[in-house]
């Protein structure tokens, strides 16, 4: 094998293996160096999203939602279908080869694709050597025209609640018990926590939630936050606002878990807890004194607006950079880069990134917040319409949420589209593109949409801006 490459990437996460597959599709000779690997031992490219992330998360999401469907939900349809339980083994051993099956999906795509394929930890050195050592303790220097560093990022740890082998888990611990725990205390309300308090609390676990701030879900449209709490709590889930934990202290009994709010300490006690109070750029080891390469103060990689860092031809990607730690903005920012150094010259557009809760019902959005737009004081329209009224979501018994449409006061372009409701991740990519073609509510007001779809609900919403929504009492706007 020859040492010298025009791309090298470092990471074979979403953001990784974008760049490494599209660097090699548009003719360049492209190696990618990962040093994950599978339950079985072997290399698993696919980073977090495939290993311990995205993918397996949705996949006790989905299972643990059909299970809450068919034991409350079928009869009111019509269907009885007796007891209904939960095979844990039997989840966790088909989640593991949905894995499998993606992490040999990328292998083969890098194999298709002629990308090579290292598996192992790089380096990076100075003027684009990269020291690459394989899983047996081999280490070569390879030397690259461009260096792609994506590295991902890893579970952040706080101080008191220190990790152990069983009973105090980070995210990924919490995609693998081999049971229900009857009580599971998750600290952090954010995406993932509350993603993974629902698996486990639909799954028959009693499920606490202790979060730190007073305000659910802050980075939400407010109203859409507020309808979800409600929601999840409906649903048994215990949510503590403004609950600082503050120490875990496992015992045979559990983990009795101390933590202070308003009212002074208190304490709770669960058979697991799940650490869930963010993620961390992870660059451990990944570049050498004189790489020339540098991080800021939260340890992310410094980049400009297209992802390259401080030295020429060595770019970063992904979550170890600004922005939202997404799998599809680092697969965006993989093929961007990848693509300028083939010549091109994409952007991303940050303004339009999607983000999800795989809750149930989902929260997705895009753009801008009403609390955003109302403190920096812009005139801005809302629209919004209840799934309540859909024809479609009454069919599918599934009612609960509603679209909001955001537009400029002025030039009614949008700004932002917030969903609490079935199929949210689906139903915002609309938006999306509406915002990418730099849409106004009346473009999408104006679109034909399939009947009865739950997507009928953003047509009703976007429509709502200038009060025009059909499915709703509105007598005055013209
Ligand atoms: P990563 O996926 O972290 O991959 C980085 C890879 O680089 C890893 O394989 C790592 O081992 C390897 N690596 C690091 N350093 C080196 C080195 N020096 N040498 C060799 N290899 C190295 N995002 C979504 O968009 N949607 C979701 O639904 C979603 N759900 C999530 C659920 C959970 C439970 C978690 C934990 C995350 C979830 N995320 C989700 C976030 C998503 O997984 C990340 O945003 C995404 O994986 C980041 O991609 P990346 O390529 O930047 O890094
Ligand atoms: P996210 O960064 O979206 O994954 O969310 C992590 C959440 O964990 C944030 O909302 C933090 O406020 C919360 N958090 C961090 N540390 C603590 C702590 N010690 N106790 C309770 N919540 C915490």
């Amino acid at each position: 094998m020859s040492d010298s490459f025009d791309v090298i990437v470092i990471g074979a996460g979403p953001a990784g293996y974008h760049a490494a597959i599209r660097t090699a599709q548009l003719g360049l000779n492209t190696a990618c160096i990962d040093k994950s690997l599978g339950k079985d031992g072997e290399p698993a490219p696919g980073g977090t999203c495939l290993n311990v992330g995205c993918i397996p998360s949705k996949a006790l999401l989905d299972a643990s939602h059909k299970f809450v469907d068919a034991r409350d939900h079928f009869p009111a349809v019509g269907i009885n279908v007796g007891e209904v339980t939960v095979d844990v083994a039997a989840m966790m051993a088909r989640k593991d080869e949905v894995v499998k099956g993606l992490t040999g999906g990328v292998a083969g795509l890098f194999k298709g694709n002629g990308v090579t394929s290292l598996p192992g930890t790089g380096r990076l050195l100075a003027d684009r050597r990269v020291e690459y050592t394989s899983h047996s303790g081999e280490t070569r220097v390879l030397q690259a025209e461009h260096v792609i560093l994506a590295p991902g990022s890893v579970p952040v740890d706080i101080p008191p609640t220190p990790l152990t082998d069983d009973l105090i888990v980070d995210s990924t611990g919490a995609l693998d018990f081999d049971h229900v725990p009857e009580r599971i205390g998750v600290i952090g309300a954010g995406v993932i926590g509350l993603e993974l308090g629902s698996v486990w609390n639909r799954l028959g676990s009693e499920v606490v939630v202790l979060e730190m701030l007073e305000e659910f879900l802050p980075m939400v449209d407010a109203r859409i936050a507020r309808d979800t709490l409600k929601i999840l709590q409906s649903q048994g889930m215990q949510i503590l606002l403004g609950t600082r934990v503050t120490g875990a202290t496992p015992g045979k009994d559990g983990v009795a878990v101390s933590y202070q709010t308003s009212d002074g300490e208190q304490t709770v006690t669960v058979d697991k807890l799940i650490v869930a109070v963010g993620r961390r750029p992870f660059t451990d080891g990944l570049l050498a004194d004189d790489s020339g390469v540098n991080l800021n103060e939260q340890g992310f990689l410094i980049v400009n607006d297209t992802c390259a860092t401080d030295i020429e031809n060595v770019y970063a990607v992904g979550d170890a950079v600004r922005g939202p730690m997404l799998a599809h903005k680092g697969m965006e920012e993989g093929i961007m880069v990848a693509e300028r150094i083939a010549g091109s010259k994409p952007l991303v557009n940050y303004d339009c990134v999607p983000s999800v809760i795989y809750t149930h019902p989902e929260v997705a959005w895009v753009g801008k917040t009403e609390q955003e737009l109302k403190a920096s004081g812009e005139d801005y329209r809302v629209g919004s319409f209840p799934f309540a009224v859909s024809g479609r979501a009454l069919a599918a018994n599934d009612t609960q949420g509603m679209v909001k449409v955001i537009a400029d006061g002025e030039t009614d372009r949008i700004l932002g589209v917030h969903i609490l409701g079935p199929q949210a991740s689906e139903i915002i990519a609309q938006a999306v593109i509406a915002m990418e073609f730099g849409a106004c509510a009346e473009d999408l007001g104006l679109t034909m949409f399939a009947h009865p779809t739950l997507s009928e609900a953003l047509h009703e919403a976007a429509l709502g801006v200038a009060g025009h929504a059909v499915h709703m009492v509105n007598r005055k706007r013209k």
